[in-house]
């Protein structure tokens, strides 16, 4: 049995509806899918319908943006509570910040003579929480840029002529807002992150896990965070980090979490969280 811990849709910065990433899960034979939308929960209820239907565990989950001490990373809250109050206005806000972001890069890029229109960016984001992949796309699509590569390389990446930094909530407070939701707070991709130093202080902010296994990490990143996780008693997760087919190939199945590190994570959740337990059930929608 294996899982999958890290996935975006459509109502991110991902291609791929909750049914189609759902049917993806089944075909490589999941046994659990977790929904790692940025900034959003909004996928999540239709997500864990479809996931159901197949017979799959679905987990509730969201990735935030957040920033220790002028390094951004990010922070995974795996089974928040979805309807919790001040998780969804945090939401709201971090929602808002996107969409303003984009229209300060789309100035920026027309400032360049690129002419490019904000509700054309829109339109192809088709979300509340928009992100810089959605300006690549708009970009390709105006034949301006090739591939996503290369938008990111030209104008996109941080310090690239439209590339705006973006507000970020700290570390502490994500880990203690997914704490107030009922969740757990996982530090992700680490080995993007390239500083381990806060990682122990990320730790003593009640940091409950970090992500050994993703699609970028090669074998020896994975050994070097294994090490660490059980240094720090960190529950230990992973995932494809899949966007659908906004990075070529979908990266959905190159990742495949023994199910074991599910039941660690399942085990440590607050004793009132309802995805406590032997298998996690969804509410409907
Ligand atoms: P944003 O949320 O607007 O900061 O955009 C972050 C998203 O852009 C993440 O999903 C990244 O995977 C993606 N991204 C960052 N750098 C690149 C790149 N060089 N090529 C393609 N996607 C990228
Ligand atoms: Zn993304
Ligand atoms: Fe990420
Ligand atoms: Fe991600």
């Amino acid at each position: 049995m294996f899982a999958d811990l890290h996935l975006h849709t459509a109502f991110s910065d991902g291609t791929y509806s909750p049914e189609e990433l759902a049917g993806h899960g089944a075909r490589h034979g999941f046994s659990c899918l977790a929904l790692t939308d940025h900034d959003t929960v909004e996928g999540c209820a239709r997500m864990g319908a479809a996931c159901r239907k197949e017979g799959i565990e679905f987990l509730p989950a969201t990735e935030l943006t957040a920033e220790f001490k002028g390094t951004e990373l990010h922070i995974i809250g795996y089974c928040i509570d979805i309807e919790h109050p001040k998780m969804l206005s945090e939401m709201e806000h971090f929602q808002s910040v996107r969409q303003n972001r984009i229209k300060e890069m789309v100035e920026r890029l027309n400032r360049m003579n690129v002419p490019l229109r904000e509700e054309a960016v829109m339109a192809i984001a088709n979300c509340r929480s928009p992100g810089r992949p959605h300006i690549a796309r708009a970009l390709i699509q105006i034949n301006v840029c090739k591939n996503l590569d290369e938008a990111f390389e030209r104008f996109l990446k941080k310090g690239r002529p439209a590339w705006v930094p973006k507000f970020k909530i700290s570390a502490n407070e994500a880990i203690a807002l997914i704490h107030a939701a009922g969740g757990l707070a996982v530090m992700a991709h680490p080995g993007l992150v390239h500083h381990d130093s806060m990682i122990p202080d990320l730790v003593a902010a009640g940091l409950d896990g970090i992500e050994c296994y993703h699609t970028r990490h090669p074998t020896t990143t994975v050994e070097h965070y294994l090490q660490i996780a059980e240094e720090h008693h960190l529950l230990v997760t992973g995932g494809s980090d899949c966007h659908g087919m906004n990075k070529g190939q979908p990266l959905i199945g190159s990742i495949k979490l023994p199910y074991q590190h599910v039941e660690q994570l399942k085990e440590r959740l607050p004793a009132n969280n309802p995805f406590k337990g032997p298998f996690a059930k969804m509410p409907q929608p």
